[in-house]
This record gives C-alpha cells, sequence and structure tokens, in this order.
C-alpha cells in the first residue's frame, strides 16, 4: 500500500509530521505556525487544504502552535481528547473543527484505526498513538505507526503499544551530561526535563528499544532531540548498539533544526 511519512519538524522548533495512506493525508502534532507547516506542506507536494484531519498529542506549543492558523480551514476535523481540546481553545480566538476522542478508546476515520494512549508528562492529558491501516492480507498488508513523544518514563501499557508497530517514532530529548552542563536552563526546569512527567534521556530510549526480542518494527524514527542538550551524532552513535543484533529495522535520527533524518 502507498505509505509516505515525514517528519516536517521536530523538537523546540515544533513537532508535526504528515502520515499519507492510499488518498489519506493527516498531520500528526501541528507544533509550527501554519504558515511554516503550509510551505512545508507544499515542498512536499501537497497543502493544508489538502489535509483529512489534524491529531494532537497534547497542548504543548511545540505540538499544537499550528492549529490558530490551520483554524480558518473549518472543515479541517482536529482530533484531541477533552483537557487538551480545553487547553488549547482556552488560547484562540477562533473554534477549529474539534473532534473530540476519549484517551484508551480506540475509533476509526478514513484509512485508520486510531488508537489514543495516556503517556506520563506534564501537561492535562498527554496522548501517544497508534495508527493502524490495511487488512491483513497479501494485497494490504498491515500498515502501523506508533507515535511517542514527550514522557517522563516508558508504562508497561506504552511499551506494549508500541512492540507491533512497524514504523515506530519516538522521541530521545536530552544527553544527560549535556543537560547537567546546560547553563541556559534554571535547576528546576531541567528537575521537570528529567522528572517522571518530563522527557526522555538518550539512555532511557535506547535501553527500551534494546529491550525487546524480535521487534516488528521496520523503521525507527528518533526525535524530539533537544538543540541545547542534545546531539545527533551523540545519539547515532549511541544507538549504532541496535544494529547487528539481528535487528531488520532501520534507525534514523531527525536532525533537530533541518528535521532531516540520518540513518544510524
Ligand atoms: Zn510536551
Ligand atoms: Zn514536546
Amino acid at each position: 500500500m502507498d505509505v509516505n511519512f515525514k517528519i516536517l519538524g521536530s523538537s523546540s522548533a515544533g513537532n508535526s509530521s504528515l502520515l499519507q495512506v492510499k488518498g489519506s493525508k493527516i498531520l500528526i502534532d501541528a507544533g509550527l505556525s501554519a504558515r511554516k507547516l503550509q510551505s512545508l506542506l507544499s515542498e512536499q507536494g501537497t497543502s493544508a487544504e489538502e489535509l483529512d484531519a489534524v491529531f494532537l498529542t497534547h497542548e504543548h506549543a511545540d505540538h499544537s502552535a499550528g492549529i490558530r492558523g490551520l483554524s480558518k480551514f473549518q472543515q479541517l476535523p482536529v482530533f484531541a481528547n477533552q483537557d487538551t481540546v480545553q487547553a488549547v481553545q482556552s488560547k484562540l480566538p477562533r473554534r477549529p473543527n474539534w473532534k473530540i476522542f476519549e484517551t484508551g478508546k480506540s475509533f476509526e476515520f478514513k484509512e485508520f484505526m486510531i488508537h489514543p494512549f495516556s503517556v506520563p508528562h506534564d501537561a492535562y492529558d498527554p496522548v501517544g498513538f497508534y495508527f493502524q491501516w490495511g487488512k491483513d492480507d497479501l494485497f494490504e498488508p498491515h500498515g502501523s505507526l506508533a507515535w511517542v513523544t514527550d514522557l517522563g518514563f516508558v508504562p508497561t501499557l506504552v511499551r506494549e503499544r508500541i512492540r507491533k508497530a512497524k514504523i515506530l517514532v519516538v522521541e530521545s530529548n536530552y544527553c544527560p551530561r549535556m543537560l547537567e552542563a546546560d547553563i541556559k536552563r534554571p535547576w528546576s526546569l531541567k528537575q521537570r526535563i528529567r522528572s517522571r512527567h518530563g522527557h526522555l534521556s538518550n539512555q532511557s530510549t535506547f535501553d527500551l528499544l534494546n529491550s525487546y526480542t524480535s521487534p516488528c518494527w521496520q523503521k525507527i524514527f528518533i526525535m524530539h532531540l533537544s538543540k541545547d542538550c542534545n546531539d545527533v551524532d551523540i545519539v547515532r552513535n549511541q544507538f549504532k548498539e541496535l544494529n547487528g543484533q539481528g535487528n531488520r529495522f532501520q534507525t534514523f535520527v531527525i536532525d533537530p533544526t533541518t528535521a532531516e533524518p540520518h540513518l544510524v
């Protein structure tokens, strides 16, 4: 089946990606301005007018900033849970075409079956997504993508959710040594990032990926790297160890400045 997945933005510059399956085009998170998203979409040969929906994980600006501008497309469905809708709407002049889902409850939209699941992070009701599409036959084999960013640790439920994904998108936010040495962030913010409701460190993400035996992954995208407190080459070096253990997947690290994927 025709599947096109492109990360448009990653990390503090704003997180967003375009998933296209058959004729359906969706954005997962919209953390860049609508103007910027429009130009990135046009580089992909499409536009906001052609989007079928947007799915939001949580209200933080690096995931939702584009909703303000995208809300002028009054037909465009924006999927989020109630708490996220309230938090985002409180800062908007217009009401987007909200579609409210319940965390933990699966639903269908066009080609997709969507499973939103809870993640531990300092937002009102943050979620990760597991998208599935296709039938399980030779002509249309199942496809799936798990999107897991912004979490302080990985609960068992999340581990189970990502086990079967063919495409896995996961954060690796900071290098503990670089975070420790950083002079821009006050101690309290560093503590928040490191907490169980903050973000995953390189080591935590590596340990997570390294702990599965024969996972289904074909491609892994490591994203949401901190610009100041992480480094693409450090992550690439560390994650090289995932190769050569009978693992068949390819791992890409997303540059937080350019959103370009670098093969590990
Ligand atoms: Zn967040
Ligand atoms: Zn974030």
